[in-house]
């Protein structure tokens, strides 16, 4: 476990490395599985943005903290979910199909719900992940950008597992290109890059990640209890 302003540091020294502003990265801490308590802990050294991963979690914890908190959504969405993490959470960032992606529009416009959405690729094409092949990215953008409920902001990745960080950081130059690439072709701004974990953050904010997921590194080791 790391303190937080060990990790805003490394942070620092990451953007310096990559020549990129520190005020381009935003440090979600992942508190899934984390008591209200250690929220809080970090809420009193100013953290304010914090990633949820379970729809009962964040029913749980949030009507307990501070109001000005901003709540991610970062886990896996099912439809008959969807009202009850918009009214909580304006960012959603695993929009994994077509279908969810037009509950997300239909639900926002029904409760008046303007979310920031990203759109989860499964950029290293695993059978265990859900999200949109590279193949399928494009299509989806263009739905999303034809849709008035939602903010397209960006794209969203959870490589694969590895110890080699040369493969993880070849995973976030692929979606980083993916993103360049649909800029291009649709004349459209996907401004920000969902990426990279308590074991790789350092390396997604070199390839451009503007959005941080840092959960143990923060917290300290999840125990998950059946
Ligand atoms: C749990 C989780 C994280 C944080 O993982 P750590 O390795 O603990 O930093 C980030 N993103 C998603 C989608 C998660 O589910």
């Amino acid at each position: 476990m790391t303190t937080l302003p060990e990790i805003q540091n490394q942070i620092d020294r990451s953007c310096k490395k990559a020549s990129r502003n520190k005020a381009d990265v935003s440090l979600i801490a992942v508190s899934k599985t984390k008591p209200v308590e250690d929220i809080s802990l970090l809420y009193e050294k100013g953290q304010r943005t914090f990633g949820e991963n379970k729809l009962q979690e964040l029913e749980e914890k949030s009507p307990a903290l501070p109001s000005d908190i901003e709540w991610h959504f970062i886990g896996r969405i099912q439809r008959n979910k969807i009202r009850k993490i918009l009214s909580l959470s304006e960012w959603v960032h695993s929009v994994d199909s077509v279908k969810v992606l037009d509950a997300v529009n239909r639900i926002a416009g029904e409760e008046g719900h303007h979310p920031k959405v990203f759109l989860q690729v499964n950029i290293d094409e695993e059978d265990s992940k859900g999200g949109f092949l590279s193949e399928e990215i494009e299509d989806a953008v263009e739905k999303a950008l034809s849709l008035t409920h939602l903010e397209l902001v960006g794209l969203m990745c959870i490589p694969s597992p590895s110890d080699n960080q040369e493969e993880t950081r070849a995973s976030f130059r692929k979606i980083a290109s993916l993103r360049d690439q649909i800029e291009q072709s649709h004349q459209a701004s996907l401004p920000y890059l969902s990426m990279g974990m308590s074991g790789d953050y350092e390396i997604a904010i070199e390839e451009g990640a503007t959005h941080i997921r840092v959960g143990s590194a923060l917290f300290g080791a999840r125990t998950y209890h059946p």
